[in-house]
This record gives structure tokens, sequence and C-alpha cells, in this order.
């Protein structure tokens, strides 16, 4: 069968090689399979008819059935037009062909009943219908061919090469009876009952030809099921035998670093979510398998120490760490604030980045090699090829969705003995988008926020609140605190950005004047060794205010610093947005968010307003952000390295099915963890083309 299925286009009768070529140069249709899973992005209605006085230029589309009345060619030659007028009970509109006018004019007839379906077009104030779909009403009523027409995606240059939806919906008219009887169930019986879910072979040939508008829901919903499943299916399959295989140090001590650290530096007790993932790691660490995990948390949760204890629990036994972060200042901040938790214990500890000196970073290398140096932070510099360590056990990456896959796998590949890796995330992914880009990862939640914090308060301004902001802002620096002001950095119109944050700085220098005032400033165009003395200015208590881009947007750290406005807010996306929000809040105060906008609002933007003053939660916001975003933006987050092949299901709106697939999936795999039961052959056989590289929807059956 899935011989079948692999047949070049070509050879599908009304194909041939250059439409063959076409295919799959414009939508990567290359084999019969190929045309049977492109599917329709919409479906047009053909049980509903309008009458004539309905027709408007608005409406999409509109089906009518009357009397032709009238039919008349007009012009000469290339200007040659044939005009018609159909006829119902209100009214009367014209009909225009300028292409294949001879054979309209020879085989329409007047007096016949029509009907008609076009897009209505406005010609001269007048409302017309241009090249429309003809069947008399006879032809209609005994045509067995669903009313529910399906609409499939096309290009300018499929419809020059007579390629457009009607042709791709006749290719898979001639397809479609070939396949019956040939199309494989691939799910196993008791799954397709259990869900009740429509066979393949109707839901395949439903979507396509939908003989009801009940059928055509259950065919999405298998079809989606399906791939959701496969999906799920392999990610699990893939933790499965990576368990399997994986050799990882095993921390079997918990000696004196940890303990030391727990019981005498600790400056304060863990959060019952702290301690729940802490032990969550402990298990990884001492099995013998390679940790893989994700550690998410909101902003402030307090993932830090986290990390820190998991560090000492690899030094306990003999190890060395690695602590990778995004940016500069941040790996700074860990360095600092790492040292100054470890003081006084027998810790050794280096800063690596771009802007460390030569001969530093040649000592650096030097003890990393012999093993003095127990814990290394650091940017990107940490996986340049010099770095090599004596022994790495357990590596944290810090924020990791500014890493790319790949520059992870060169930091695990600096061992032959892969370390534990433990990734920490800020930004808060949707259970369900995790199940999906972290599926073969464990992932372990900080869900509670450290005591004593008050909620940020956020409010949204606009331009018109600006004197009431700047009296606000007086009022926090009188009582002592610190305030950050935000300006937009997107990558397109650097330029303007940077000028519109250097017009807000020229002002907020003038309105907050020296001496009474101290104002810091930090951008992406400055110097390292600048930007690192404006922070530590501001860090330091020594100014009042930073004006500067997102470059502190992540993991930055002042307590005192508890006032947070966002210029041009309706520029950020909401994670960002929550992002820099989450650094204030940090310290005992109340804190404030002022979101400032421009008084015109996109809806998109005035729901992201609204879901910021409406809830702190990072889950939450998540949730609506993926819903206005789609999980697109979200692929470079990818952790799986399995490619996410959904013609149908989105992992944005299909939550609950994404859960459904999961669980169908964990059950199977409970059951028969090797699919070697007759019912899941077909899954096999799909897993085993997979892995062997043949990603291919037609290998499914
Ligand atoms: P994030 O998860 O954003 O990285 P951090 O680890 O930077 O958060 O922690 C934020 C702040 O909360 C730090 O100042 C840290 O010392 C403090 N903190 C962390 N855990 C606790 C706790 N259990 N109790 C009190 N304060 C805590
Ligand atoms: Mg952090």
């Amino acid at each position: 069968m899935s011989q079948l299925l692999s047949t070049s286009i070509e050879y599908l009768k009304g194909v041939g090689p250059k439409r063959a070529e076409i295919l799959a140069a414009e939508l990567g249709i290359r084999t019969y399979g190929g045309l049977l899973h492109h599917f329709p992005f919409r479906y047009e209605d053909r049980t509903k008819f309008y009458k004539v006085s309905e027709v408007n230029a608005d409406l999409p589309y509109v089906q009518l059935v009357g009397e032709l009345v009238h039919l008349e060619e007009i012009g000469a030659k290339f200007k040659k037009r044939l005009v018609a007028k159909l006829r119902d009970e209100t009214g009367t509109i014209e009909l225009v062909w300028f292409k294949g006018v001879s054979y309209f004019a020879k085989n329409l007839k007047v007096g016949d009943k029509y009907v008609v379906f076009a897009k209505p077009n406005e010609f001269n104030r007048k409302i017309n219908l241009v090249h429309p779909e003809m069947e008399t009403l006879v032809e209609f009523k005994n045509s067995v061919q669903s009313k529910l027409q399906a609409v499939y995606a096309s290009t300018e240059k499929l419809s020059k090469f007579n390629l457009s939806s009607k042709s791709i919906s006749r290719l898979l008219k001639t397809l479609l009876p070939q396949l019956k009887y040939k199309l494989n169930e691939n799910l196993p019986a008791t799954m397709i009952a259990d869900y009740q879910l429509l066979d393949r072979e109707s839901a395949l040939f439903n979507i396509h030809f939908p003989t009801s508008v009940e059928l055509l829901k259950r065919s999405i919903a298998r079809i989606k099921f399906e791939e959701l499943f496969l999906i799920q299916l392999e990610l699990l399959k893939l933790k499965l035998v990576k368990l399997e295989k994986s050799r990882g140090f095993v921390f079997g001590n918990i000696g004196d670093k940890f303990n030391g650290f727990y019981t005498e530096k600790l400056p304060f007790e863990l959060t019952g979510a702290q301690k729940r993932v802490l032990k969550e790691i402990r298990i990884d660490l001492k099995r013998g398998k390679q940790m893989n995990r994700l550690l998410q948390g909101d902003v402030g949760s307090g993932k830090t120490i986290v990390a820190l204890m998991s560090i000492l629990i690899g030094l306990d036994n003999g190890f060395q760490a690695a602590l990778m972060a995004p940016t500069e200042i941040l790996a700074t901040q860990h360095y600092e604030g790492l040292k100054e938790l470890l003081k006084g214990m027998d810790v050794e500890v280096e800063l690596l980045t771009g802007s460390v000196r030569a001969k530093k970073r040649r000592e650096t290398h030097e003890k990393l090699e012999d093993g003095s140096l127990h814990i290394l932070i650091g940017t990107h510099a940490l996986i340049e090829d010099k770095v090599k360590f004596k022994n790495l056990g357990i590596a944290v990456i810090d924020e990791q969705h500014r890493f790319g896959v790949a520059q992870r796998a060169k930091l695990y590949k600096k061992n032959s003995v892969l370390p534990h890796v433990l990734i920490m995330t800020a930004t808060p992914i949707p259970r369900t988008l995790a199940m999906t880009l972290y599926g073969d990862l464990d992932v372990s939640v900080i869900d509670e926020l450290p005591p004593g914090r008050k909620a940020i308060q956020t409010l949204h301004w606009y331009e018109n609140k600006r004197l009431r902001l700047f009296g606000f802002m007086e009022g926090e620096i009188a009582k002592g605190r610190q305030i950050y002001i935000v300006y937009p950095l997107i990558e397109e119109s650097e330029k303007l950005d940077y000028a519109t944050l250097e017009e807000g700085y020229q002002h907020i220098f003038k309105r907050f004047p020296a001496p009474k005032y101290k104002v810091s400033i930090v951008h992406g165009k400055m110097k390292a060794d600048v930007k690192q003395f404006e922070m530590d200015r501001f860090v330091n208590g020594e100014t009042d205010i930073m004006v500067s881009t997102t470059v502190i947007e992540v993991g930055v750290n002042v307590p005192n610093a508890s006032v947070m406005i966002i210029e041009s807010a309706e520029r950020f996306g909401l994670s960002q947005l929550h992002q820099l929000r989450g650094r204030v809040g940090r310290g005992a105060e109340q804190s404030y968010c002022v979101l400032m906008t421009g008084n015109k609002l996109s809806s998109d933007g005035r729901l992201r307003m609204k879901t910021m003053t409406g809830t702190n939660d990072g889950f939450q916001i998540a949730e609506v952000d993926l819903k206005l975003r789609g999980p697109g933006d979200l692929r470079g987050t990818q952790q799986s390295g399995t490619p996410i092949n959904l013609k149908l299901a989105n992992l944005a709106t299909d939550g609950e099915l994404i859960e459904k697939a999961r669980g169908a999936a964990i059950q199977l795999l409970k059951k028969d963890p090797n699919l070697e039961q007759q019912e899941n052959r077909e899954l096999l056989m799909y897993l085993r083309e997979k892995n062997r590289g043949k990603v291919n929807w037609s290998s499914i059956s």
C-alpha cells in the first residue's frame, strides 16, 4: 500500500511532468500521499441560497437560483464579452464572461433555470457576477456531490498552470477512487473505539468531499487526533529509549557543601515548591541516568537557589558545574550573587564572558582543566572549544529560550558521559504546549512565590496621563525607590527605537535634573564596560532612574527598584511585558508597573493591556499569548528535536485534544512499550520509518 501512496504525482491522470513540478515547488506535493494530505483550508457552504436582492459586494461568495432571461455577446475580438441576466422573484442580476465566451454562449440557454455561484463584484455602482460557476437546476439537484465544497490554498503560479482550488479538487476526485479500501487503519481498534474516532478512510475522504457537516467535523477531529497522537507517541517513545540507553553520573552523596550551605548559608526558608522541585532533581541525579529537566518558574519565583543547590550536589560528588546565561549582565549578576551566597565556603567560582581579559581568561582555563575551579559561570563564551572542563557533571542553563538547540548540544558534547542538564525558563509555557515542545524532557514547575511579596499593581495609562506619571515617579523616588523606564527595541527599526530612547532620556533628564535626581541609561549599542558601569550604578542604588531598552529584560535583580514603566507598551508581546514586569516586585515594598500606550490600540493590543492589568499569573498570560500569537513563534524554543508536522491540529487551540492524544499514547506505551502487539503494528512501522529519517506522511499506511 505504501507503494501506491508514494507513487509520483506526475502519474496521476491530469498532472504530468510540468504540473508535477509546480505542485512540488508551490505546495510540496510530490506523491499521491502528498496530495491526499493536502487539506482544504476552508469550505464553501453550497447549501445556502441568497436572493438577488440580498447580494452585496461585501459577501465572499453567493449562490443564487433563477431563470436566465438574457444572453448577449458584446464587443469584438479581444474586447468581446458575454453578458447574461439571471432573475429570481426579488430582482435581476448581471452575469459576465470575458473568457470562454463562445463556449458559454453556445451552452447556456435563455429560459432555463440555473444555480449560479460566484463572488459578487461592484462595477459602475452595480453588482455583477464575473465568471460565475453555472449548473442547471436539474444538474444541481441530480448531482450527488457534496454541498460543502472544499477550498484549497492557491497561488498565482498555481492558477497560471491551471492548478487552482477547483483543479486540485478535480485531481482528488481522480485520486480517491483509486485509494478506496486501500488506506490501512493505523490506530489500534481499541483506541478508535475508546475515543470514538472516525475510521481513517472515511476521515480522509470526507475531509476533501464532505457528505455532511457532521461527518466533516468528525473527520477533522480524527485527523487532528492522529497528528497529535503520533507526535506524542514518538516523543514518549524517544524518552523511554533515551532513559534506557543514557548513562549519567551518579550523584550518590549529599555532602558538606550541600548540607553546609543548607544549614549555615541559606538566607531564607525554601518555599514548598522549591523543596518539591529539589526533591525531583535529587532523584534524577542519583539514578545513573542523565538528567534532562526543564525548570519552569515565573520571574522571582526563586529558580537560582534551586540551581545552586543542584550544583552543590554535583560538587559534593567531585564534579564541576557550569552555569550559562544569555547575556553578560545576567551572567555577571549570577556570578556576584553566587559568590555572595557561597562566601566563606570552600568553593571556587569564576566568570567567563566576552569581556574577560586574555590573561584572566587563560588562568580560568587552566583552573578549569586542573579541576581547581568548581563552578564556571558565563555566556556563550562557555561553549568555545578552548574551554575544557576536567569533569563537568552538571550544566545549568538559565533563560534557555535565548539559546538554540545546537548551542546546548555543544555544551553537552564537552564530555563523553553526558552531564546532567537543568534548563531554567521564566517564560511559562502552557501545559499542553510544553507537552509537545518539551515532550521528551521532564518538567518541574515552581508555582509559588516566596512569602511576603506584595502583588505588583499594574496600570495602563494613555499619553494624556504623562504629567500624572511624572508626579507619581517623583513620589516614589521621594520614598527612596528606584524606577525602570523601558523603551521598545525592535530589530527592523533599531534606528528609530534608538532615537526614541535618546529622546526619552533627554526628556527624563530635563524633568528629573541633577543633582537632585540621577539617571542611568543602558542600551544595546553601548560598550560592555560602559553598560556594566551604568548597570552597577543602578544596582548599587546610586541612580534613581534607569532608562533602557529591553537589555534589562532578562533576570536582573534590583530589589529596591519598585516601579517599571514601559513606554509604547503596545509594541511588546505579552510574554515580554510579563518578563519586564518581573523586574520589580522583588523587595518588600509595594511595586508598580505602568504601561504607557498611544491612544490608538489594535484589538490585540487592547487585549494585551487588559490581560496585563488583570493578572500577575505567568501561566494565564502565556495562555492568552499563545492564543494571540499562535505557536509559530515558539517553534524556536523547541527542545525535542522532532519536527512537528501538523497540518490540521493547532498547538494553540487544540489543547484539550493534545491532552487526550498524550493520554492515549501513555496508555498504549504502558500496555505495549515495544509496540509488539498485532494491533500496534502500523504504529511500529511508522516509528521505524521515521527513525530512518524518512519523515513522510504517506508512510503511515
Ligand atoms: P528567578 O526565578 O526569577 O530567577 P531568583 O532566583 O532571582 O528568581 O529569586 C528572586 C529573589 O527571591 C531573589 O532575591 C532571591 O534571593 C529571593 N528568594 C528566592 N527564594 C526565596 C525564598 N524561599 N524565600 C525568600 N526569598 C527568596
Ligand atoms: Mg533568574
